[in-house]
């Protein structure tokens, strides 16, 4: 009981953090605490002294959508929004499909599409940082990635009322400064269809639909191209009827790796392809 409650508390502290609540939402958003999106998480393997069925639907009486650690899960993940039109596209097909993605936008952006950011927000979404200028952050020296990603900060707290503690840096590119004391925890990404370079929904699909297992992949997207909105319209229900569960970035982290989110820890390609923590009470 003690663990899954434990469980629940770690959750709605990603929540928290990596989806933040807008501060300053009184005025455009008068009800915040009801529009705020819930998650279910039924029994985590991880914890095998979690509690029974009885303990599940304890977190909601109305949950908007349920994970399950015991089953696959992915994360779609698009970087270099927010897009006014294509980003908002996306996030039709993720709501019309009960499902989440994690949007790491670039902040010198987020003023030309403040309400899509919400929007994503509101939907259990997942809000990263892609940096201020979508700069090479592992070519800046310290001073100059700091004033970077303290001006991407601002332009989150601004839009969302907090600055996300994710970050993918643009090209994935990191430095020993970015990785060990920027104080974020830093993604990449472990399935890469180039759909920024194609701009073409059928490759793109192929490419993720011929990529293999996936559960606990991290696919990489990008939100800034109609053939991306395309291609997304094509993978969200497939992806689904393929069985994966589809997750935030930071629910992936925690739910089918078992681990925490830290801060100065690098997540990448390695760490999801690894084979996902088999559950104690997996044979
Ligand atoms: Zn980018």
């Amino acid at each position: 009981m003690k663990k899954i409650l434990l469980a629940l508390l770690m959750l709605v502290s990603l929540n928290l953090r990596g989806t933040v609540i807008p501060a300053r939402s009184v005025q455009m958003d008068p009800q915040p605490a009801e529009t705020a999106p819930t998650v279910t998480v039924l029994p985590n393997p991880f914890q095998p002294e979690a509690a029974g069925p009885e303990e599940t639907g304890k977190v909601t009486e109305s949950p908007v959508r349920t994970v399950d650690p015991s089953c696959p899960m992915v994360a779609l993940t698009f970087d270099d929004g927010p897009h006014p039109v294509y980003t908002d596209q996306l996030l039709d097909i993720l709501e019309e499909n009960g499902a989440v993605a994690t949007f790491f936008e670039v902040g010198q952006k987020l003023s030309g599409a403040p309400e899509v950011v919400r929007r994503a927000e509101k939907l259990g979404c997942e809000i990263g940082s892609h940096s201020n200028r979508h700069a090479n952050l592992g070519k800046l020296d310290p001073e100059a990635l700091e004033a970077d990603l303290t001006a991407a900060d601002a332009a989150f707290e601004e839009v969302l009322g907090a600055a996300p503690t994710l970050l993918r840096p643009p090209y994935g590119a990191t430095s020993k400064a970015l990785k060990e004391e920027s104080g974020r925890s830093i993604v990449t990404w472990s399935v890469d269809p180039q759909d920024w370079k194609s701009r073409d929904a059928e490759q793109v699909v192929a490419h993720i639909q011929g990529a293999g297992d996936l559960d606990g992949q991290v696919i990489l997207l990008h939100s800034p191209y109609e053939s991306s909105v395309e291609a997304a319209r094509t993978l969200v229900p497939w992806l689904q009827a393929q069985g994966y569960q589809l997750v935030t970035v930071s629910e992936l982290i925690t739910l089918r790796f078992g681990d925490t989110l830290e801060p100065n820890r690098l997540y990448n390609y390695d760490y999801f392809r690894r084979p996902p923590a088999l559950p104690e009470s997996a044979a």
